[in-house]
């Protein structure tokens, strides 16, 4: 494939100095794999940041697509540079926008939401008529970095046990959906993978 590791290295990097929470090895290689094993080929990622997991999971195939959507500017404008510094213009659909403010027609074999942690049901229903039929959705973050096993005295802040709160929200409202079964992998901060009900 044409692209050189360290432009992967150098986004990393960037991540880390500017304090974006982009997808650790562990996740990355579990969605990645994932891609592989399922062959997906059309992919819908809720926040971008500065497009690392969008260029990860291009490049599990020439013939994979990622339509990703982001909403804070400069993230936008760094996924932009990156994207285009690995080629991947052509491959790579980035929306700069609110997610919740964007209605798509495509169909997508695997929709991967990684965004505001309190909004993972709203980005679900909103995305969901997007899922072609035997798709999968994955959710990042269902630990939130631990604190959702921790008691609630135990977090540093109000705002982290709002977050908390949707997060195991959510989690009741996949695990106990009619339409959709899911399973809750313990790998890098915790990946939810939702399937239709056969
Ligand atoms: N998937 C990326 C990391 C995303 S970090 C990676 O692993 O490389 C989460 C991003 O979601 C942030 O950049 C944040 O700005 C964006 N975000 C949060 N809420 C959003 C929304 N409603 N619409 C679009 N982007 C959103
Ligand atoms: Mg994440």
């Amino acid at each position: 494939m044409n692209y050189s590791i360290s432009d992967i290295r150098e986004i990393k990097q960037y991540a880390i100095d500017n304090n974006i929470p982009i997808m650790q090895d562990e996740g990355i290689e579990f969605l990645t794999n994932f891609i592989i094993k399922k062959q997906s080929k059309n992919i819908l990622e809720i926040g971008t940041a500065i497009g690392y997991s969008a260029i990860m999971m291009c490049l599990t195939g020439d013939d994979v697509h990622v339509t990703t959507i982001e909403r804070d500017e400069v993230r936008y404008m760094e996924a932009l540079k990156n994207i285009k510094k690995l080629n991947l213009e052509d491959r790579i659909t980035l929306i700069f926008n609110d997610a919740l403010n964007v209605n798509l027609d495509d169909t997508y074999d695997l929709i991967f939401i990684d965004a505001a942690k309190g909004k993972n049901q709203e980005f679900f229903e909103h995305f969901e008529t997007n899922l072609t039929g035997d798709g999968y959705i994955l959710t990042d973050n269902m630990y939130f970095h631990g604190y959702v096993e921790m008691n609630e005295e135990e977090l540093p802040s109000k705002n982290i046990a709002g977050i908390v709160r949707k997060i195991k929200e959510y989690t009741y409202f996949l695990e106990n959906h009619m339409q959709y079964k899911t399973t809750i992998y313990r790998v890098g901060d915790g990946v939810a993978v939702t399937e239709r009900r056969g």
